[in-house]
């Protein structure tokens, strides 16, 4: 399923006094089974952009095509349910929308909603669990009772529990410790490559989008400022510190060491290890 968007603007209380562009001429296509990195600085416009991918919102002007559904200004919610089961959106902080008694009720409610049975539902979470990195004694405990990393992890099976095909992740790891960033990243990766699952992932860690994406968005002030392979991107890293981006380490190094030695080298260190 490819997503394409094709001019698109989103404005805020449009026809308001306050009014706010957030998004203009947006052109971008996300091929089916990529894993695509968003990155750019704080109000460019990544939150805006990802909430259209399941029709969260809807351009003011232009269109976003995903699969076969295109939508539009105006489009009615109904109409755009179907999207929210084969797009999953994991927010930032996602534990914070759990609300069952049970860790098993909630991985559950989705597809039950969605017309599930019941002991199916229940089937998936116990597989959604382990694949989470979860031991199946949390099923019947409060989310509530759990540390936070344990209560992200539940949240995520929530949203995997879904079935979707495109998952999209806003700042996944944000609050958890190097360790937990890890297992996390390192899941998704694996969901990604096992199952060819599209990945979106809306990041401030230069280091992930280079190691997991095999291609980059970057926003600048509403709009798509390049797009390109993470070696592409990082080919400059001067231009992206000009937009207040930061840039791996790594990159850094390399660039001074070629300016020492006068040379190009090739980027071992942007090559993902598969
Ligand atoms: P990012 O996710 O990159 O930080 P956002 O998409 O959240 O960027 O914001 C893009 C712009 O839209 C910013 O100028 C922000 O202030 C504005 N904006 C975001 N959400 C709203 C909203 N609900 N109402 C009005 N303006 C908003």
């Amino acid at each position: 399923m490819d997503i394409i968007f094709q001019q698109v603007e989103h404005v805020y209380h449009a026809n308001s006094p306050f009014a706010r562009r957030a998004l203009y001429d947006v052109n971008i296509t996300i091929e089916s089974g990529s894993y695509v990195a968003i990155i750019g600085h704080t109000g460019s416009g990544k939150s805006t952009l990802l909430q259209h991918l399941n029709g969260l919102l809807q351009p003011t002007n232009g269109k976003v095509i995903v699969g076969e559904q295109a939508i539009t200004s105006g489009k009615r919610q109904k109409q755009l349910k179907p999207l929210r089961k084969k797009v999953g959106i994991v927010f930032q902080f996602p534990e914070h929308q759990l609300f069952e008694e049970t860790v098993e009720k909630d991985i559950c409610f989705g597809p039950m909603n969605f017309g599930v049975p019941e002991e199916e539902a229940k089937q998936k979470a116990r597989e959604l669990l382990s694949l989470v990195g979860l031991p199946e004694e949390v099923l019947t405990k409060s989310p509530f009772d759990l540390s936070g990393g344990q209560m992200r992890r539940v949240a995520i099976a929530g949203v995997l529990a879904m079935e979707p095909e495109v998952i999209v992740l806003d700042e996944p790891t944000a609050g958890l410790d190097p360790r937990g960033r890890t297992e996390i990243m390192e899941m998704f990766y694996r969901l990604h490559h096992e199952k060819k699952l599209t990945t979106i992932l809306v990041t401030h860690h230069m280091e992930d989008a280079a190691k997991y994406a095999d291609h980059m968005i970057v926003m600048h002030k509403g709009t798509v400022w390049k797009t390109g392979t993470p070696q592409q991107i990082f080919h400059d890293p001067d231009a992206l510190l000009q937009i207040g981006l930061d840039v791996p380490e790594t990159v850094l190094f390399k660039q001074k060491l070629e300016k020492k030695l006068g040379v190009e080298i090739p980027s071992p260190c942007l090559t993902l290890e598969q």
